[in-house]
């Protein structure tokens, strides 16, 4: 699931939506022009300069600023869910695994012990 995260940095207002429920006041943006335009010397046809469309801004309802809405693929929280149950997964399996090579190991020593006294 996509999410935007509007976050203001002049007041701290921050809001997390999935591009549906905004009901904000979008600033309008025209295209950044780059570059410059050239024309070809033979055939004196004029290409005009590449120009990079600006990313949507809306205004912060507190302070007014213009606020960038960012793309998120996945809300940090569900991120550090995923991180927590594979971590206790791995300590899971790393102690079993530690706790069986103790066991081979007590049961060798008992074992080689026991072929010595025989
Ligand atoms: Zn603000």
């Amino acid at each position: 699931m996509i999410k935007y995260r509007l976050y203001c940095e002049i007041c701290n207002w921050k809001k997390l939506t999935d591009g549906k429920d905004i009901d904000l006041f979008e600033i309008k943006t025209c295209p950044v022009p780059g570059g410059y335009p050239k024309t070809d010397p033979v055939t004196k046809i004029t290409t005009p300069a590449k120009s990079k469309p600006q990313p949507k801004k809306f205004r912060c309802p507190q302070c007014g600023r213009a606020v960038i809405p960012r793309k998120i693929d996945d809300p940090q929280n569900t991120i550090d869910e995923k991180k927590k149950i594979e971590n206790s997964q791995k300590e899971r399996a790393a102690s079993e695994k530690e706790q069986l090579g103790k066991r081979v190991v007590y049961g060798k020593n008992w074992l080689d012990g026991d072929k010595d006294s025989a």
